[in-house]
């Protein structure tokens, strides 16, 4: 039987990378080798790849930006699939349809630049627009839930269905995908409004110097490590606790904002598993509370 490579060739599927340090390919900037990263060059290819995926039994994964994912040190032993080539856009007065590699950061401020108004909480987001459909990423009292009408997915069966905003399940951080991760976001209709472009601006400007302030964006994290729990924010609890600074190996809960991990220089996956694992412990011990996890582990089975 051909092996993944001369598949790749022979339907001609995309870019193939062998062997590949996943850390490029995350924000903490952490994991092992990937044995192949792939990047299908539009649906009818993903397709093709998926069948062998499946019928091969073979491990694999979508990924957007790798800014909600902890990776283990271990070889990933199957696909990474990178979707950076479902990459368009297309506007018709307030509706957008966006591909789901694209940067949901980078649509964020584009539409803000146009006047239209309804992303402006993704402009500090790193994500793509799958990956914040699937998290139902949001910030500022507001999320992907309110924008997205519809997604066209692949399903399980390898069809391409489109999924409305009823079906998608939208909650605080979880979606309809999350639930069902066998399912494969290609593409998203966002429903935005005229907004005063001005006055976006200020906003968005006001809420980034406030992130610098509060956030220790110039080290690599994955943004919130947990859910926030009814009775407080869980970086509140977790400050609490006296645990701002403690610190395993390369990873410290940030001296700033203490629901977030950092990676100080050489972290690995292990050593944020163990920290969350230490905070939930403790949490648990001084306040009853079961933090939730908001990041994901990948390839820890
Ligand atoms: C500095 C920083 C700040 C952040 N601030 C916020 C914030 O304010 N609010 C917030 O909500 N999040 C925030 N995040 C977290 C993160 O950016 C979001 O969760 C984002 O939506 C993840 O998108 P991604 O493309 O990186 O997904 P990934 O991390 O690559 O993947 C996350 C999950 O989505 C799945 N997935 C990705 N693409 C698809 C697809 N096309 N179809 C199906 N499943 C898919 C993956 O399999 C995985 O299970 C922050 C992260 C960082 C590093």
């Amino acid at each position: 039987m051909e092996n993944i490579i001369q598949l790749v060739d022979k339907y001609k599927i995309g870019k193939i990378i062998v062997d590949e340090p996943l850390k490029k390919y995350n924000t903490y900037k952490i994991g092992g080798n990937a044995k192949y990263i792939i990047y299908p060059k539009n649906e009818e290819k993903l397709i093709i790849l998926l069948k062998y995926i499946k019928e091969n039994n073979i491990k694999y994964k979508v990924i957007g930006r790798g800014s909600n994912l902890i990776f283990s040190s271990k070889l990933y032993d199957g696909v990474i699939i990178k979707l950076d080539e479902f990459d368009n856009l297309d506007i018709e007065d307030t509706i957008v349809t966006v591909g789901a590699g694209y940067s949901i950061m980078k649509l964020a401020i584009e539409m803000t630049k146009k006047g239209l108004s309804g992303l402006e909480f993704a402009t500090g987001i790193p994500g793509s627009v799958g990956g914040a459909v699937f998290m139902n990423a949001g910030a500022y009292n507001s999320d992907m839930g309110y924008i997205v009408s519809e997604v066209k997915v692949i399903d399980p069966n390898f069809n391409i269905v489109t999924l409305y905003n009823s079906d998608l399940d939208f909650h605080y951080r979880t979606s309809f995908l999350q639930k069902n991760p066998e399912y494969i976001c290609i593409e998203a209709k966002l429903v935005l409004k005229h907004g005063d472009r001005k006055e976006m601006i200020e906003i968005i400007e006001d809420r980034k110097q406030r992130r610098l302030l509060t956030q220790p964006l110039e080290f690599p994290s994955a943004g919130s490590v947990f859910r926030n729990p009814d009775i407080a924010p869980a970086g509140k609890l977790i400050e609490d606790a006296g645990l701002k600074g403690k610190t395993i190996g390369g990873a410290m809960i940030s001296k700033k904002h203490a629901n977030f991990i950092i990676n100080t220089g050489g972290a690995t996956g292990e050593d944020i598993y163990n920290l969350i694992n230490l905070v939930k412990n403790e949490i648990k011990k001084k306040t009853g509370v079961e933090l939730k996890q908001e990041q994901e582990f990948v390839n820890w089975e």
